[in-house]
C-alpha cells in the first residue's frame, strides 16, 4: 500500500500518518518526490483500514500496489531515480556509456583499454576481477590484484570503476576499489549478496538472470532497495531462448517494460546478449532507441588474445565508432552522449 500526501501536507501531517502506520506493525519507506511525499507501507502488520488513513489530514490518496515489489515500483516513486556516475546522473538525459574488457588480465591490458575507452567517450570503466565462469577450468580473474589495477586505471583516466562482486563476504574488499558494484546474471538471486550491497550506499548494477522474468529482476532490486540502497541500475543482458545463433536473446521488450514499471535506470548489455561483436553496435542502438539509459559494452585492445569473451569484444576503434553513432541517435530520443570531463564519482 502507498499513501500519497498532498503537495501542501505539513511535516506534522506526514509524521502523524507514519506513526499511525508504524503502530499497525508496518515499516515505512519515504519517497520525497519533486512534488510530493509518498509513504510506502511495507512488511507484515495488522490489517489497515485504507479509508481511515485516507481521512487523515494531508492525505490525497491511499492505493494498493498490486506488484509484489513495492519500493521499486513507479507508483511508489513516480520520478525517475537518478544515479550519480562520473558527473552525470544515470536515468536523466545523459547516457551512461560503460566500457572495458570482460576480465582484467594484466596491469598493461586494463590501462591500455581504460585510456582507449576514455578517449572514445566512455563514462565509466568496466572490468571483472572476480569472474563467474561457467567452467571451473576457465580463467577465474585476478582477484584483488585485478582490483588494484582497476584502481590504477581510474587514477590514470578519471573513469569510475564498475566491477563484479560475487560473494557477500567480499563486498567490503571490492568496495574499497569499485565505484559501482556489478551483480552478475548468475547471482541475481543470491539474496545474501543483494542484502550486503543493499547495506552500502555505492551504486549497484544489477544484471538480469539469464532465465529470470522481469518481475524476478524487480524483486531482486527490491532486496537491495529494502536494505536502504536506492542507487540501483538494472541491466538487461539477454535471456535464454531456443535461439542458438546468438549467445542469448536481447529482450528489447524489457527496456520499455522496465521504464514503465520502475523508476530505476535501465542499462543495456548488448555484448553478453549477442555474444558476437558484429551485432553489438546494432543492439546498442536499438536499446537506446527503446529508451535505455545507457550501455555496458565489452572492449578489448586485442580480442583474439582475450582470456574471456573475446568473441563479443569490440576493438577500441569499433567502440569509438559506436559512440559516434550514439551521439547522432541520442537526440532523436531526447538524450545525449555526455562530453565527460572525467572526475571521480
Ligand atoms: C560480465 O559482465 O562479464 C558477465 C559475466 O556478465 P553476466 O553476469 O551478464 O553474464
Ligand atoms: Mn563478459
Amino acid at each position: 500500500m502507498i499513501v500519497v500526501m498532498s503537495v501542501q501536507a505539513t511535516a506534522r501531517e506526514v509524521s502523524d500518518v507514519i506513526a499511525r502506520i508504524r503502530a499497525m506493525g508496518y515499516d515505512v519507506h519515504i519517497s520525497e518526490g519533486k512534488e510530493r511525499t509518498i509513504i510506502g507501507v511495507i512488511g507484515r502488520g495488522r490489517p489497515i483500514d485504507k479509508e481511515q488513513i485516507a481521512l487523515m489530514d494531508g492525505v490525497v490518496q491511499v492505493m494498493s500496489v498490486t506488484h509484489p515489489y513495492k519500493i521499486a515500483s513507479r507508483e511508489y516513486h513516480p520520478d525517475d531515480t537518478l544515479v550519480p556516475l562520473n558527473g552525470i546522473e544515470v536515468g536523466g538525459p545523459n547516457l551512461a556509456i560503460i566500457a572495458g574488457p570482460c576480465s582484467v588480465e594484466s596491469r598493461e591490458q586494463i590501462l591500455e583499454t581504460a585510456h582507449a575507452v576514455k578517449e572514445a567517450g566512455a563514462t565509466a570503466l568496466r572490468g571483472g576481477a572476480f569472474k563467474p565462469r561457467t567452467s571451473p577450468y576457465s580463467f577465474q580473474g585476478l582477484g584483488e590484484e585485478g582490483l588494484v589495477y582497476l584502481a590504477e586505471a581510474r587514477e590514470a583516466t578519471g573513469l569510475p570503476v564498475v566491477t563484479e562482486v560475487m560473494d557477500p563476504q567480499l563486498v567490503p574488499l571490492v568496495g574499497q576499489y569499485a565505484d559501482v558494484f556489478q551483480i552478475g546474471a548468475r547471482n541475481m538471486q543470491n539474496y545474501a549478496l543483494l542484502h550486503a550491497v543493499g547495506e552500502s550506499q555505492k551504486p549497484v548494477l544489477l544484471k538480469r538472470g539469464m532465465s529470470s522474468t522481469i518481475e524476478e529482476l524487480l524483486m531482486a532490486a527490491e532486496y537491495i532497495l529494502s536494505h536502504g540502497n536506492m542507487r540501483v541500475m538494472l541491466c538487461e543482458r539477454g535471456i535464454r531462448t531456443f535461439e542458438t545463433h546468438t549467445r542469448n536473446t536481447f529482450d528489447i521488450n524489457a527496456v520499455p517494460a522496465l521504464k514503465h514499471l520502475t523508476h530505476l535506470p535501465v542499462i543495456a548489455d548488448p555484448s553478453h546478449a549477442v555474444g558476437k561483436w558484429e551485432y553489438v553496435e546494432s543492439v546498442s542502438m536499438a536499446a537506446i532507441a527503446a529508451g535505455a539509459d545507457g550501455i555496458i559494452v565489452e572492449v578489448h585492445p586485442r580480442p583474439e588474445e582475450a582470456l574471456s569473451d573475446g568473441r563479443q569484444s569490440l576493438k577500441p576503434e569499433r567502440f569509438a565508432a559506436l559512440v559516434e553513432k550514439l551521439r547522432h541517435l541520442a537526440p532523436i530520443v531526447g538524450r545525449r552522449v555526455p562530453e565527460v570531463e572525467a572526475h571521480h564519482a
